[in-house]
Parts: C-alpha cells; sequence; structure tokens
C-alpha cells in the first residue's frame, strides 16, 4: 500500500524528503509519476487537479499539506465517505502568530507613517501610538495562539467565532454577535477558514459597522474578501488600511489597483508556509492510525467545512 503525494502548487521533493526521514519504509509515489494507483491509500494533496483523486480506487484518506482545507473541499468529485485531515502544527503557527504581530505593532507604532515623515525629512513627534483593540476573526489553531500572544504583550483582544463558548480568557462574541465584535475593535484580523458562510465576509457591509479607520489583516484567504470594497471603504473612511496576505487570483495581477495604494501593505502568501520537517510526523502519524483503524488526527468535519 501507499501514499500519493499530488501537489502540482508545492515542490514534493521536501516533502519526499521528511515523510522518508520519519519512516524510510513508506511506498510514496508522486504525481504526475503515479505507476500504481490502486496501491494508493492516502493521498497528501495541494491543489490536486479537480476529480485526479478518483483515479484511486482504493483512497480511505486525504490529508491537506497546509492548515487550509478549502482547496480539497472546492473538488465536488471528492467522495463524501472520505475523510479530510489537515495540519496543526507549532511551527505553523508560530510563524503566522509572528506575522500577525508584525501587522497589529506596526500599525499601532505607526510604521508607515513615519517611513513617509522621513522620506519627507519631518521630525514630528506628537501621537506617537494608536490606540488598539484587536479583534481576531476565527479563533482555532491559529487564532488562539494570536489572541495569547496579544494578551501576553498587554494589548486588549477580543476573539469571533462560529460557536457559543464559555470561560474564556478573553472577550469572545459568537456568529450571531458580529456587529457587537465590529464595534468593540480597531484592528480586524482575519483568521477564518474559507467555507460557504465566510467566504466574502469582509465586504462593505461589514466594513461599515466596523469602527471609522479600523485597520485590516487578512491573513486567511482572498476569497474571504471582496476586493473592490476594499479601497471605497478607505475613501469613505471605514477603514484606514489593510495589511494582505492572501488574493483572490494568486500571485496578485501587477495590474491590480492594491499595488499602488500606499494604504495596502501585501506580502506574497508567506504568513505561514508549512514546514514539511515540521508536519510530517504528524501525517505519517495519521497513515498509521489509518492502517491500525484508529482514531485520526485534526480530521475535519465536512458539514462544517473546517
Ligand atoms: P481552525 O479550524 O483551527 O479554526 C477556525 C476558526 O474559525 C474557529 O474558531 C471557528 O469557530 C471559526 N469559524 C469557522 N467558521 C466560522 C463562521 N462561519 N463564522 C465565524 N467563525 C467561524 O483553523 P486554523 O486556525 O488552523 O486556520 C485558519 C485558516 O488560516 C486556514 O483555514 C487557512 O485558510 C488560513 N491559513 C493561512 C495561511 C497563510 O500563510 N496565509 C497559513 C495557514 C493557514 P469555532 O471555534 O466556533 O469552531
Amino acid at each position: 500500500m501507499s501514499i500519493a503525494i499530488v501537489s502540482p502548487g508545492k515542490d514534493p521533493k521536501p516533502w519526499l524528503e521528511a515523510l522518508r526521514q520519519v519512516d524510510s519504509s513508506l511506498d510514496i509515489q508522486v504525481y504526475p509519476q503515479i505507476e500504481d494507483l490502486k496501491k494508493v491509500e492516502m493521498a497528501l494533496v495541494w491543489q490536486h487537479p479537480p476529480g485526479f483523486l478518483r483515479n484511486f480506487p482504493h483512497l480511505k484518506l486525504i490529508s491537506s499539506l497546509g492548515a487550509g482545507v478549502d482547496h480539497i473541499l472546492s473538488d465536488s468529485e471528492i467522495p463524501h465517505h472520505l475523510p479530510i485531515v489537515r495540519i496543526v502544527d507549532e511551527k505553523l503557527t508560530w510563524s503566522m502568530t509572528n506575522y500577525v504581530l508584525m501587522g497589529v505593532l506596526n500599525f499601532h507604532r505607526q510604521l508607515y507613517r513615519y517611513q513617509k515623515d522621513k522620506d519627507n525629512g519631518i521630525w514630528d513627534m506628537s501621537n506617537p501610538e494608536i490606540s488598539i483593540k484587536v479583534g481576531i476573526m476565527g479563533v482555532g489553531a491559529l487564532g488562539g495562539d494570536v489572541v495569547d500572544k496579544l494578551m501576553y504583550l498587554g494589548f486588549e483582544v477580543c476573539g469571533y467565532g462560529l460557536n457559543d463558548k464559555k470561560s474564556l480568557s478573553f472577550p469572545y462574541f459568537a456568529k450571531h454577535q458580529l456587529d457587537d465584535f465590529l464595534s468593540d475593535i480597531n484592528v480586524l484580523v482575519c483568521m477564518l477558514p474559507l467555507t460557504s458562510e465566510t467566504e466574502g465576509i469582509l465586504n462593505i457591509t461589514l466594513f461599515q459597522k466596523c469602527n471609522p479607520g479600523t485597520y485590516l489583516i487578512n491573513v486567511a484567504r482572498g476569497k474571504h474578501l471582496i476586493e473592490e470594497d476594499l479601497i471605497p471603504a478607505f475613501e469613505e473612511g471605514y477603514l484606514s488600511g489593510a495589511m494582505l496576505d492572501v488574493f483572490r487570483v494568486e500571485p496578485l495581477p501587477r495590474t491590480h489597483a492594491y499595488w499602488s495604494d500606499s494604504r495596502i501593505q501585501l506580502t506574497p502568501h508567506i504568513a505561514s508556509v508549512t514546514n514539511p520537517k515540521a508536519a510530517a510526523p504528524q501525517i505519517v502519524e495519521n497513515y498509521k492510525r489509518l492502517t491500525n483503524g484508529l482514531p485520526l488526527q485534526h480530521q475535519i468535519n465536512r458539514v462544517k467545512e473546517y
């Protein structure tokens, strides 16, 4: 029996090496050179060609090579009975938290204002810190760590999630309390999974409900944001700026208006890149669990889409 790596969107070599380092006896085939389709029981995927997994008649488990599974669920040909697992990893969390901290601190300490002042030879000591309260949309594996680290640094933070939760150490708003959540904050960080409910959630109607001048950080998925609503939200004063790591079309087309807008900081989807060495042990562990009929780790709920 074997594992197949199907990742036209990621270099498979580091994954192959990392998996073999964990268990050299594994039989691993790599797309597109998969010689024995019948042997494949587990597929490790990143942006696989839609419908391709149907070629594995004995497939029993699909594992994302990252934290998100939207790239898998968007393939309508994946049989519903197949379990899907994802990566939850300390290194991935650490990098994501550091990225969000960078965005929050740069806004709070006004790095972009001082960069402009430097360009113009201005020495202005007035109002050096913006008073902030940070709202994290999605307090799961990644967002939860951001909340903890921001609180440790002494920032006011609150969270927003799907379900009601009790006994948390921070103020929390459930899905139906979105307006209350937005009225309580002036930095909005999107760390939601992309699902049919969350797609397009960052739109002008939501921005209108934000405190004037709210700063947006989107590290989740490009499809969370209605891109054409962002610049109007700046013009109306609903938002004052944004830091974006993800986009509807990646790489971001060179003609896109975001490149030249000084209110937008952008990075090329690097907030947190899965490290094969860090993630390989849990992939192998899940393969062993599958083989031994044990419960899987980090399995997503197909109905909830995350
Ligand atoms: P988790 O599944 O651990 O957490 C998801 C959170 O979102 C939970 O708090 C959940 O609520 C909440 N949520 C889900 N649906 C809704 C909804 N409709 N309304 C409100 N809240 C909702 O995900 P992770 O933290 O591991 O990852 C989040 C996302 O980050 C990934 O899906 C991926 O898209 C993105 N990502 C981006 C990377 C990058 O480099 N830019 C790297 C890695 C991940 P509840 O707690 O109630 O269940």
